[in-house]
């Protein structure tokens, strides 16, 4: 059967580039973002006691993933970036439909110059990530606490991540600005290390862009430091 599927909605998210996105949803709570329902589903009656949810489901494409195509094995993370699984065995953007599904904190719905936004956080996703479907989550079925997940476990290594003072100043003014604590979230994304498993020793220099914000840092030693932080020109 063919079938062929329109998006719901957009999603507006702190993260502007992939370099950066935590690996899953739920690692960095500091995560702030939105999905933008697009008509026909831009309607408050289709989210009716949707409130009772503290999570809900996203389903979602790939959208970034899909110039660069699929390959049926993948080198994950979680094995170091050396040992190769069938893609099936991932959680790679890089699949034959490019879908990915999310589990996101929902904080509820809000009208703004005329749009329907659902406010979300915790989110892995990509600013502008087409969304094709959302449903609660129900714990009572799919939060299964005894099951088993191979090697993909979350990682306990934590990196302690320091700020030049200039840097934690503009993080701090950025705030009062804009209500977006910064300095947390940068924190929480640098701790777990958004390196590629083979530049675990790299010591060069990395941006990553949150917001409209390029985040500028670096390796010293077994510490990060975030030396710059650069709000770009819109
Ligand atoms: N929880 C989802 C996503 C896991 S992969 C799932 O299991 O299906 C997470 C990675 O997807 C992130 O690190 C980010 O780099 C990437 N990503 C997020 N949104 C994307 C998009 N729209 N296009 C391509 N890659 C994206």
């Amino acid at each position: 059967m063919e079938l062929s599927i329109k998006p719901i909605g957009t999603i507006h998210s702190c993260y502007r580039e992939k370099f950066g996105i935590p690996r899953q949803p739920g690692l960095v709570k500091s995560a702030r973002g939105s999905i933008e329902l697009l008509p026909p589903c831009d309607r408050e009656e289709m989210f009716k006691e949707l409130e009772r949810f503290s999570h809900i489901w996203v389903q979602f494409l790939f959208h970034e993933a899909v110039p660069d195509g699929w390959r049926p094995t993948v080198r994950p993370p979680w094995l170091g970036g050396q040992k190769r699984v069938g893609l099936f065995a991932s959680r790679t953007p890089h699949r034959p439909n490019f879908l990915g599904l999310s589990v996101v904190r929902y904080h509820g719905l809000r009208r703004e110059k005329g749009s329907l936004y659902l406010d979300i956080s915790e989110q892995d996703l990509l600013h502008g990530t087409p969304v094709f479907d959302l449903k609660p989550y129900v714990p009572y079925s799919d939060a299964v606490p005894d099951a088993s997940s191979g090697f993909a476990h979350f990682s306990t290594r934590k990196v302690a991540v320091a700020f030049s003072r200039e840097a934690e100043e503009k993080c701090r003014s950025y705030q009062e600005q804009t209500d977006r604590n910064l300095l947390a979230l940068v924190t929480e994304i640098l701790t777990q290390d958004p390196r590629p498993a083979s530049q675990r020793a790299s010591t060069r220099e990395y941006g990553m862009l949150l917001w409209d914000v390029n985040i500028r840092w670096k390796a010293n030693g077994e510490d990060f430091m975030v030396f710059a932080v650069e709000q770009q020109r819109e």
